[in-house]
């Protein structure tokens, strides 16, 4: 794709086992990301921009290319990260020719919590203010929320000189969770995300929407992930953490789009309403005493529909990691459909 301006960043990586560090890298990646392998090396293309690995010897050349600084930020951290974690024990040697990184990580915003309150039994509604709420109108839908431990002053992440994170530890450590912006309030600087309340004995993410209080600060880093397809004829399936993403996908279509919801939820209290301007065909599907995670349902009906979809149907779908693992196996694998006509993500793993 062309975009009227470029971001690159091109590095080099030392390491004994290079040629093994890089097939270990494309392997991790393999479920999420486009890999084309040559004998040079790899090239990792993905929704934010793409990565060029050279093999050498002991070294990879990194050259990203992405249409925002902010996701070649992000796709430097997550190759970054990724090379150094799987070089345990073998040192790695990371050096970028642009030279040392900002000190401060560029889509990190601190947000302070407005308002909080349910919007249905299960999902409760975090209002939250930014100084920059238009940073988050583009880019993807979703964002890291970064819980700071309750009571203590807030330390925030920082970048070092080799493109890595540097993360608080000990008692300032942060604990991290996916979620996504709801909606954005450019006028009041605000934006809503929607938490699930699940059960569980440690659930932090859920916790801090449980408790949240006006004045409370936290962090995001984002947005990325998954935007809203480019396509007209569309079919999204997903469980309650997907219900902000589908809202928000079915939001920004035009009245002229052909869309097909599938939500799973609890039960008839676990509906909302979705705003579209087009007339969407909206199912919900109940589990009633089934927990969350435990049926087969998205998966029956993306094996119902999916095969007699025309090919510019995109299939969108976002669930727990056992089911969107099946949904993507049948959508990829058995009935091959062209890649770029569909993204199926776990949001969430089931323990
Ligand atoms: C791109 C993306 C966007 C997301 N957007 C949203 C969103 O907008 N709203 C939202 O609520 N979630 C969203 N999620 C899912 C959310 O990140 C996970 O549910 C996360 O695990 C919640 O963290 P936690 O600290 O509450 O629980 P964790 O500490 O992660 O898990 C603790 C226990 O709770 C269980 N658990 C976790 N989530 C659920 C669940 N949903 N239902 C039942 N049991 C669960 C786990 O199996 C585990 O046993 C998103 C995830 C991704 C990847």
């Amino acid at each position: 794709m062309m975009h009227a301006r470029d971001f690159t960043a091109s590095g080099v990586a030392t390491h004994k086992d290079a040629g093994q560090l890089l097939d270990q890298f494309c392997a991790r990646f393999a479920e999420h990301v486009t890999i084309t392998r040559s004998d040079a090396g790899a090239r990792l293309e993905t929704v934010i921009g793409s990565a060029d690995i050279a093999v050498s010897d002991d070294r990879l050349d990194i050259k990203l290319r992405c249409p925002t600084a902010a996701m070649l930020f992000t796709i430097r951290s997550m190759v970054v990260e990724n090379l150094f974690e799987l070089s345990t024990g073998n040192a790695l040697d990371l050096n970028w020719a642009d030279g040392p990184q900002p000190s401060t990580i560029p889509n990190f915003r601190e947000i302070s919590v407005v308002d909080a309150y349910d919007i249905t039994p299960h999902m409760r509604r975090v209002v939250v203010a930014t100084d920059d709420a238009r940073h988050f109108v583009e880019g993807g839908l979703h964002v890291r929320l970064l819980i700071p431990p309750k009571g203590r002053e807030p330390v925030w992440p920082h970048t070092e000189p080799d493109g890595r994170i540097h993360w608080p530890k000990g008692e300032d450590e942060l604990t991290l969770r996916a979620y996504t912006i709801r909606n954005i309030d450019l006028a009041r600087s605000q934006m809503d995300i929607d938490f699930v309340v699940h059960e569980g004995d440690n659930v932090p993410g859920a916790t801090w929407a449980m408790t949240a209080r006006p004045g409370d600060r936290a962090g995001l880093i984002g947005p990325g992930g998954g935007g809203v397809p480019a396509a007209r004829k569309l079919i999204l399936a997903g469980d309650e953490t997907a219900l902000p993403a589908i809202a928000r996908i079915a939001a920004a279509m035009p009245a002229d789009a052909d869309l097909r919801v599938f939500l799973e939820v609890a039960n008839k209290e676990e509906e909302q309403p979705l705003i579209s301007s087009t007339s969407m065909n909206l199912t919900w599907l109940h589990r009633n005493d089934a927990p969350a995670g435990t049926t087969d349902t998205l998966e029956r009906i993306m094996r119902d529909l999916v095969p007699a979809a025309d090919p510019e149907t995109y299939i969108w779908a976002a669930c727990e990691q056992k089911q969107a693992r099946a949904i993507r196996t049948f959508v990829k694998t058995e009935i091959a459909r062209e890649p770029g006509s569909f993204s199926i993500a776990a949001y969430w793993q089931r323990c």
